[in-house]
């Protein structure tokens, strides 16, 4: 079986709203976005092994200073993604999946194991996140609850 390889890791504040979250750009997006920004990680191949152990040992490093944890792709491995994911909860922290596809395309085994999503690929002319024309959604899954406009007002004060 394949393992999830990620491009690059960091923490952030602004991907996920309330969350200091270690995020984890994952190798092998397969929906070729027009303008994609991270086009360097489309092939599978590149980027290091993000195993188990390695995760757990992220995590217990910045134990006390993160409260989530992000997966920008890896949906394609759902497996692979999965175990991560359960990984993440049993550390009593929140996960996070920023995927190009739509709610109803994200399997109930991976939903099941996340408290937030971003759904929708890329398409320049409708923006991202903090645009008010975008096709992307970012859900609370806890509360079912929409949360772009904690996006959009960050644009909107320019
Ligand atoms: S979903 Fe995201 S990572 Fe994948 S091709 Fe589109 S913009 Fe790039």
């Amino acid at each position: 079986m394949n393992s999830l390889r990620f491009i690059s890791e960091e923490i952030v504040w602004q991907e996920v709203p309330n969350e200091t979250s270690l995020a984890f750009l994952i190798s092998g997006c397969p929906l070729g976005c027009k303008g994609c920004h991270s086009a360097d990680s489309w092939k599978q191949s590149n980027g290091t092994k993000l195993c188990p152990i390695y995760l757990a040992n992220r995590i217990a490093l910045y134990k006390g200073l993160i409260s989530c944890v992000l997966f920008m792709g890896g949906e394609w491995q759902e497996q692979n993604l999965l175990a991560m994911l359960k990984l993440v909860k049993e550390q009593g922290l929140k996960t996070c999946l920023y995927t190009g596809l739509e709610l109803d395309q994200v399997s109930d085994s991976l939903l099941n194991e996340l408290d937030y999503i971003k759904t929708g690929r890329w398409i320049a002319e409708r923006g991202g996140l903090n645009s008010l024309t975008t096709n992307q959604r970012f859900i609370d899954l806890n509360t079912k609850q929409i949360l772009n406009h904690l996006f959009q007002q960050v644009s909107n004060n320019d």
